[in-house]
């Protein structure tokens, strides 16, 4: 099975024929004697497990070539919960940067408030992370392709480290998503998504979700969502579901349209640098391509009149919403002048970029009128 035709028919529990799954909006579901009630059942409670959530945790599952998966109510529910999972208070984690900012928060402050450290250091060279190994290191947690700069690295060799080190390996695979990337195929043990943005796809919800092994996964809901809850609503499972019919479809259309405006960026002369790379010429685009099997949408790039040429491009969209997140069928434009965790990257290569960068999410509109709509905001300038 293929990954439109799992998306289509995987997972799912059919009623009188009915084409479109239930929707199973309980928050309970109870027994009809004593014994029954004792005895082990799949559903009990929602916030343990639901049949809707079920039907996606099994697609999603599939998505990724892992055994089992739980999703939650964000992608930061996701994330804080599997570092709660794997660690514990005196452990180390050596964590690749810059990172999503939750994460960030979460693994520099956070996590220090109960013994766990964290050190971050770039993965586009491997010897940063053996640099900081230290007796207590628990877990290597990393972004397959991060979300503002769009940096790649090498996942076999940060993988042979972890396991020669005996590391759990983490990785947050939101913006590759399983449609270009596998990360667990590489050796990883945990993935993460945000379902908010590619996976889902309609800007419609929150949710996240952890892909592992069974046991992982078993532990996971029995512990950590029994006492932290986190849960993903029903319909929201439901909604996620109706997104995921059209993932691999969606992913092609934003991955084309994207490589279209990236090519129009590149070489304009008020461009300094396009940080996309799946675009042809980009230093890391090697390697970039023989990790991943297609383009996302999203993409970086850089102006050489900072913040005052950011303020402006933004300002002259016309299609491009202003707006965090990405990932949906609407195109959306943000800049980290407007807002972003600076102090992450005090004293390194990024700090004299973030002034610079515009990021776009490439939505499914018709590629010629984001084209023109770029084009006609670079002119501005
Ligand atoms: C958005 C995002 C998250 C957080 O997901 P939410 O659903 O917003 O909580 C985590 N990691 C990455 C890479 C993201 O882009």
């Amino acid at each position: 099975m293929r990954m439109q035709t799992m998306l289509a028919h995987f997972g799912e529990e059919t009623v009188h024929g009915a084409v479109v799954p239930p929707l199973y909006l309980n928050s309970l579901f109870t027994a009809n004697s004593f014994d029954e009630m004792k005895s082990e059942a799949p559903y009990r409670y929602s916030r343990m497990g639901n049949p809707t959530t079920d039907m996606l945790e099994k697609k999603l599952a599939a998505l990724d070539n892992g055994e089992a998966a739980k999703v939650f109510a964000s992608g930061m529910a996701a994330v804080s919960t599997a570092l709660l999972h794997f660690l514990k208070q005196g452990d180390h984690v050596i964590c690749s940067y810059p990172i999503y900012g939750g994460t960030y928060a979460m693994l520099s402050g956070w996590m220090a408030r109960y013994g766990v450290t964290c050190d971050f250091v770039d993965f586009r060279d491997l010897d940063n992370i053996r640099g900081v190994l230290k007796p207590n290191t628990r877990m290597l947690y990393t972004e397959g392709y991060s979300t503002m700069f769009m940096d790649v690295f090498d996942l076999r060799g940060a993988i042979a480290i972890a396991r020669e080190h005996g590391l759990v390996s983490v990785i947050d695979n939101t913006c590759a998503t399983p449609a270009t990337l596998k990360p667990l195929d590489w050796g990883f043990d945990v993935v993460v998504h945000s379902l908010s943005k590619y996976l889902s796809g309609h800007s419609d919800l929150t949710g996240g979700v952890v892909v592992s092994s069974q046991d992982t996964i078993r532990k996971l809901t029995a512990i950590e969502i029994g006492v932290i809850g986190g849960a993903l609503p029903p319909f929201d499972a439901w909604l996620a579901t109706r997104g995921l019919r059209t993932f691999g479809l969606r992913m092609k259309q934003h991955g084309e349209s994207a490589l279209r405006v990236a090519a129009l960026l590149d070489g304009h002369p008020q461009v300094e640098r396009v940080n996309y790379p799946l675009l042809p010429g980009h230093p890391q685009h090697e390697l970039a391509v023989s990790q991943m099997s297609g383009p996302t949408g999203l993409l970086s790039f850089e102006l050489r009149g900072g913040e005052p040429a950011v303020r402006k491009f933004v300002d002259s969209l016309h299609w491009f919403k202003i707006g965090v997140s990405w990932g949906g069928f609407e195109s959306l434009v943000y800049a980290t002048a407007i807002g972003w965790q600076r102090d992450e990257v005090a004293g390194t290569e990024y700090e004299s970029r973030v002034d610079k960068l515009v990021r776009l999410s490439i939505g499914l509109e018709d590629a010629e009128d984001l084209l023109e709509d770029v084009e006609q905001a670079l002119a501005q300038l």
